[in-house]
């Protein structure tokens, strides 16, 4: 491969991407983001992602969680509105309407139950909107050739940690093979992979890789990737194209990491530090 195919993302390269907000606009302009996560001893994971989308500046934002979850996520984040799935424990369906949405964010805290893996079958097989996938999506997706076939090209960003990569595109001899298989992935799906570690490789469809430059390893921690989801989430459902949400989300994710380093240290860090910070992220490039 060509080295024109690497490159890092500085922060004067995610500034340009910044779309300032304007004036006279209202909420309908910033999109709405539907976002199906949580299960049952997991809502943590869902409030994580819904908190970061709000942080990230969307327009309106609808959670869809199991049943269970539904006082847990309207007390914790009132911000979202909240639609229950039938099931009590886990996500078994997609919402009535999906006309109304712009994007849909998936997994964090999901679980991988079989009423989960036909949900998640229905909305490739159905849903025309650009799709942020992450965690135990990543898991059912992985383990199903047939919902491999379905995954709709040039509309999907997969998030996964090295973990969900390897069952996902498959185990790679080293870390270079890992780009190459990473490449080869991407080209084959028409999809972005953000291959989450201390420098996150972000590849294109094209096979482009960029390796983004932010964050530390207080980020080591429990849930700062449900952040992610929900900040590229929100960024899709702004409109920003999926290669300038991968480009400009993953980059203040870090840097929400790295502002919180200033505050909290690196052992300290926990993920709700992360949504706390994305509001200085977003001032530092604006
Ligand atoms: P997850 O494993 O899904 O919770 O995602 C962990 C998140 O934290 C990803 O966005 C990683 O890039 C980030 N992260 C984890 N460890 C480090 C590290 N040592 N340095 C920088 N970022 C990290
Ligand atoms: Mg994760």
């Amino acid at each position: 491969d060509a080295p024109s195919d690497y490159c890092s993302v500085t922060i004067d390269d995610v500034r340009k991407l910044i779309k300032p907000r304007r004036k006279f606009s209202h909420k309908g302009l910033y999109g709405h983001a539907l976002l199906l996560c949580g299960g049952y001893g997991k809502m943590g994971a869902a409030v994580l992602a819904a908190r970061a989308c709000l942080r990230s500046g969307v327009g309106l934002l609808t959670m869809q969680v199991p049943s269970s979850g539904y006082t847990i996520l309207q007390t914790a984040v009132p911000e979202a509105m909240t639609l229950t799935d039938n099931n009590r424990k886990h996500i078994s369906e997609l919402p009535e309407n999906m006309d109304n949405y712009s994007v849909v964010g998936l997994g964090p805290g999901m679980g991988k139950e079989k009423v989960t893996k036909t949900a998640i079958g229905q909305l490739l097989a159905t849903c025309t909107l650009p799709m942020v996938i992450d965690a135990d999506a990543i898991n059912i997706i992985a383990s199903s050739d047939k919902l491999k076939a379905q995954l709709p090209k040039n509309r999907i960003i997969f998030t996964p940690h090295p973990k969900e990569f390897e069952r996902l595109v498959g185990a790679s001899k080293n870390n270079y093979d890992r780009l190459q298989d990473m490449k080869e992935f991407c080209r084959e799906y028409s999809c972005y992979i953000c291959l989450k570690g201390s420098h996150t490789a972000i590849c294109t469809p094209e096979g482009k890789v960029y390796f983004n430059t932010t964050g530390n390893a207080g980020m080591a921690t429990g849930g700062t990737g449900d952040v992610l989801t929900g900040v590229l989430t929100a960024l899709v459902a702004q409109g920003y194209s999926l290669e300038e949400a991968c480009l400009l989300g993953v980059y203040l994710h870090g840097l929400a990491g790295d502002l919180a380093l200033q505050k909290v240290g690196e052992t300290g860090m926990i993920a709700s530090d992360l949504t706390d910070h994305l509001p200085q992220a977003f001032m530092t490039l604006t």
